[in-house]
């Protein structure tokens, strides 16, 4: 028997209708790349994006097609994120601290038609537009009197002439809440980035679930700064939530110092921040020095990385802000698990120990650890496993990849290894996929071993992740030079030039006799992390 409740699809054109009705003078501030201090409210957020709806239209650009932003945390970027995917768009959010390589390859699969951007991306836009055939509009965060005089860029069009020349009087169409809404590429392990393909569905069941008390505990009453790119996994699905709640939106656009970051906190009163740990050792390292104080953030997310134990007792024990450890993953919209105590009991040792795991599943997150065979592991706190997820936002497929669904029996493999304690805490052990992580951004192990492996005089190359006190992780490439050959390690690491973006390039190349291989012959990483556990990255 089915239910007889009304059959009225999840949409994200619900999200900021709710929001232009119920919180239209709730305010939007952003940091603009123009270096003023822009200030906007959800009402007007909602009508242009109305407009920029109408105006797509105008563009001929058909439902389903992709509409692509390059542009950092700001007013336009929100209202571009409702207006393509509310219009049945699909919103593709680029990385612009990707090489104009890897962006082409990315805009090139995705199909992209359309791609806004701001102004400050001109010179990357102009290097990647010949090779872009399926884009037919560049359209710039700007107004007509901003555009350049020249570009390279044929018939680029400005964001507020196209809004102007359309209209706020739209009606948001109503389609199936399964349709595609957004798109994120992330890093493989295979080299190519993979896309991410959320649905309406699963962003407003996400939206939802991330706003509960104990995931981000977000309502009316606070104001939200996302340091976290509106690129990297829709900001955490942030935008969404904030909407839905109603909240303030703080953005930073490009500034991301601790300076920056600490007046726009204080300035507008944020009451929550979310970012990855190296924003946050910025903002503390500004704090040090200008022997400064928190007087109204209540609670930090911290996530993309592990929160560091010294960095959770800054937050917590100097300013008495909350630390909410959270882990997620772009395949997973992102949140998996969030840390925030069942109840309050325990010393606060214990508590902090618990607090400094990865937290434990939110409502809608299934998962469980199985050793290499499968096997299902004991949430004992001790025994670790492969973790697996499942979940309605979670993804079954990768866009296009080619290599078939990564679902092992209805189960994602996150390529990290964890372990689960009684209390459902999950924490991260380790990582099975060969990535590295350097300040929020994947780096693919790959890629840096198959240009030192093009090199002259290298026999075998391994690229692994070390500790670095600011970045999380850098990478070295650790080299087995062919017999009686020298290898340059200056000349080896200006090879990476112009084939990886800069900050991709490895910091140190180290030479051994041999690297660890198991019995298929593949490299066994994590015993040559064992092996160089002493090893110390120069100027740290
Ligand atoms: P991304 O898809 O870029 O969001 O990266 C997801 C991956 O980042 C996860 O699979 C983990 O390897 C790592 N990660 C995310 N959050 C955390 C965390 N709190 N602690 C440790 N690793 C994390």
């Amino acid at each position: 028997m089915l239910g007889i409740m009304q059959d009225r699809p999840l949409l994200i054109s619900s999200i900021i209708t709710h929001a232009e009705r119920f919180h239209s003078e709730t305010a939007i501030v952003s940091r603009r790349v123009e270096g003023d201090l822009h200030r906007t409210d959800w009402g007007t957020v909602a009508k242009r994006a109305k407009r920029m709806a109408g105006a797509l239209d105008t563009l001929a650009i058909a439902p389903g097609s992709r509409v692509a932003t390059l542009a950092w945390n700001g007013y336009r970027h929100l209202e571009t994120y409702f207006g393509v995917s509310g219009s049945q768009r699909v919103l593709h959010t680029l990385n612009p601290r990707l090489s104009p390589q890897q962006l082409t390859w990315i805009v090139n699969h995705a199909g992209d038609e359309v791609v806004c951007f701001d102004t400050t991306f001109l010179p990357l836009m102009e290097a990647v537009c010949d090779q872009c055939p399926t884009v037919k509009h560049w359209v710039a965060y700007a107004a007509e009197d901003q555009l350049p005089a020249t570009t390279k860029i044929k018939n680029l069009l400005s964001y507020e002439a196209l809004l102007e020349a359309s209209s706020e009087v739209y009606e948001w169409p109503i389609f199936d809440e399964q349709s595609a809404s957004s798109m994120c590429y992330t890093s493989g392990t295979t080299g190519n980035p993979k896309g991410v393909l959320y649905s309406h569905r699963s962003t407003i069941i996400h939206a939802l679930a991330a706003g509960l008390p104990d995931t981000l505990n977000l309502s009316a009453r606070d104001s939200v700064l996302p340091v976290v790119p509106m690129f990297h996994v829709n900001a955490w699905g942030i935008p969404y939530t904030a909407a839905l709640v109603g909240c303030k939106l703080v953005f930073p656009g490009p500034a991301m110092d601790g300076q920056s970051v600490y007046d726009l906190i204080e300035g507008e009163g944020v009451t929550m921040a979310a970012g990855v740990p190296t924003v946050w050792q910025m903002l503390l390292a500004h704090m040090d020095k200008e022997g400064k104080r928190f007087s109204t953030l209540k609670r930090t997310v911290i996530g993309g990385s592990a929160c560091p134990p010294a960095m959770y007792d800054r937050f917590v024990d100097q300013f008495g802000v909350q630390v909410l450890h959270a882990w997620g993953m772009t395949e997973m919209s992102p949140l998996g698990t969030v840390g925030v105590l069942k109840n309050q009991s325990g010393d606060p040792q214990t508590q902090r120990t618990q607090l400094l795991k990865q937290g434990r599943p939110v409502f809608g997150v299934d998962m469980k650890i199985v050793d290499d065979a499968g096997q299902t592991q004991a949430w004992d706190g001790k025994a670790t496993g492969n973790l697996l997820v499942r979940g309605p936002w979670i993804l079954s497929d990768y866009y296009e990849s080619g290599h078939g669904s990564p679902l092992v029996d209805g189960w994602f493999p996150t390529g990290d290894v964890a372990t689960i304690d009684p209390q459902g805490f999950m924490q991260i052990t380790d990582r099975s996929k060969d990535v590295i992580k350097s300040g929020g951004e994947w780096i693919s192990s790959i890629d840096i071993e198959n240009i030192a492996m093009a090199f002259p005089g290298v026999m075998m190359a391994a690229c692994i992740g070390v500790p670095h006190p600011k970045w999380d992780e850098r990478p070295i490439i650790v080299v087995v030079r062919k017999p009686d050959t020298d290898v340059d390690k200056a000349a080896l690491l200006a090879s990476y030039e112009g084939k990886v973006a800069k900050w991709q390039t490895p910091d140190d190349v180290v030479f051994v006799e041999a690297i660890p291989l198991g019995a298929t012959g593949k490299m066994q990483k994590m015993v040559l992390r064992e092996q160089l556990k002493d090893y110390q990255l120069p100027n740290t």
